[in-house]
């Protein structure tokens, strides 16, 4: 339990930063309609696996992109904004 938890604190640890990067990359702005300043950082294939917060697993939204997301993942899947951790990238 301890050596999972402890490898999960390493694994979040680089958050901040990563988070940090995702803003600078969009100007502060939805990476997805360019609209409305960034507010969330969405991980396109989840939290799980050894590097969640790799930056090509995030995408910084506005709150109203991100609803949409999780509203239709049909539609978030066709546009690349999410998928399967386990999928093979195009
Ligand atoms: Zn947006």
């Amino acid at each position: 339990m301890k050596a999972v938890s402890d490898r999960r604190r390493k694994r979040d640890a680089v958050y901040p930063a990563r988070r940090q990067q995702v803003w600078e990359r969009g100007n502060g702005m939805c990476e997805w309609c360019g609209m409305a300043a960034m507010t969330d950082v969405h991980h396109i294939a989840g939290r799980a696996g050894p590097d969640p917060h790799r930056l090509e697993n995030l995408v910084g939204l506005d709150a109203e992109c991100h609803r949409r997301v999780h509203a239709e993942p049909e539609w978030a899947r066709s546009v690349g904004l999410m998928r399967s951790r386990h999928a093979k990238l195009a």
